[in-house]
């Protein structure tokens, strides 16, 4: 109901004149539109997680609105650089894609090309480094595409489970405790999804070869490098803990196998879009610019460099919601959701932690 309210009010200000005499206003050219994206799809990974996945085609349409409304798409470094030298043009816009699914490589950097549109890719490492489909988000769309069948997998629960979305849920968490009780590699979870895919009657070696859920390989983030996309951090294995160490560890990791590739990222995507009170800190500790979290909103020189708001953008937010966006006439709105927080954790009680699963372990 609160949505349906303020779409409306987002339809009626995106309507009026009013939305685009603030595009053109001096208030918008001194702020900053960073635009959150993960994957762009032309299968069916937008009917599986819209709010993760955007038809390609509804992505072609963002772009050609940007061209359009004359915005200003810039890179990362650039926009932060003349935002807090009070030179941004006019609508400035970054664009940003988390994770390094395989389908930037291939599907949408060829795109952001064509609009002539830098971007940034916050990029997570460990899988990029397995040529297998990361885990997490593999195992819950093998389970949606295997919607309403009967899964029978004796050797992991006692009986057969139909795969409505209770059950699609339940094997999910079934699953999951399973790979983390056995500890098991990535190699062993990949081995995990090929028997799940077999007994839900899929071809998994087709699935692994059209690369969906994979990541970039390191001849990809090579090439993509040398083409000109911005490559930055994301954490290696896509997890913030919650203690110093461990969040370093993780950053770092991260650093290395980019730097590997002769990258030399010095910018920061929060995974998930969570972060603790004192992670804008670490990341100051370590030399980190900036450090974009997933609270909407538009970056004005006031902002925090390392808690930068982002609009997440997605398959159900609407074209209206979208412009509004790129007006800024949606940042006048009241609006729900700040930055997630998660509670610190001191360094005695990293150990502690590391035993117990990871909310997301990619
Ligand atoms: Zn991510």
């Amino acid at each position: 109901m609160l949505r349906r309210v303020r779409v409306g009010l987002l339809a009626a200000v995106y309507a009026s004149r009013l939305s685009r005499l603030i595009g053109a206003s001096g208030w918008r050219q001194n702020r900053l539109l960073i635009l959150c994206y993960h994957g762009i799809s032309d299968s069916d990974l937008h009917q599986w997680n819209p709010s993760m996945f955007m038809h390609a085609e509804q992505f072609r349409r963002r772009l050609k609105f940007l061209r359009d409304a004359k915005c200003h798409v810039l890179g990362l470094g650039e926009a932060l650089t003349r935002l807090e030298n009070g030179t941004l043009p006019p609508r400035s816009v970054v664009l940003t894609f988390d994770d390094g699914f395989a389908d930037f490589h291939r599907l949408t950097w060829p795109m952001l090309r064509e609009f002539g549109c830098p971007a940034t890719l916050y990029l997570t490492t460990y899988y990029m480094l397995r040529n297998v489909p990361v885990f997490d988000p593999a195992l819950d769309y093998l389970l949606w595409r295997g919607r309403n069948k009967q899964l029978d997998w004796p050797e992991i629960v006692a009986q057969p489970v139909s795969l409505d979305p209770a059950g699609r849920e339940l094997m999910r968490k079934v699953l999951q405790i399973h790979t983390w009780k056995l500890r098991l590699s990535a190699a062993e979870k990949n081995d995990l999804l090929e028997n799940l895919a077999t007994r839900l009657g899929f071809d998994y070696d087709a699935f692994r070869q059209s690369r969906v859920l994979s990541l970039i390989n390191e001849d990809e983030v090579r090439q993509l490098a040398a083409a000109g996309a911005d490559i930055q951090l994301h954490t290696h294995r896509h997890r913030n803990p919650a203690h110093q160490s461990g969040f370093s560890r993780e950053i770092v990791d991260n650093r290395d196998c980019m730097a590997a590739l002769g990258l030399h990222p010095e910018h920061f995507g929060y995974p998930n879009g969570v972060r603790g009170t004192r992670d804008p800190q670490w990341l100051r500790e370590l030399g980190i610019k900036s450090a974009a979290a997933c609270h909407a909103g538009l970056v004005t020189p006031d902002s925090d460099f390392h808690s930068l708001p982002r609009v997440v953008d997605c398959f159900p937010f609407g074209e209206t919601e979208f412009q509004a966006w790129v007006y800024g006439s949606a940042a006048m709105l009241p609006r729900r959701g700040k930055t997630k927080l998660r509670e610190q954790v001191p360094d005695e009680a990293a150990e502690e932690l590391l035993s117990v699963p990871p909310a997301i372990n990619r």
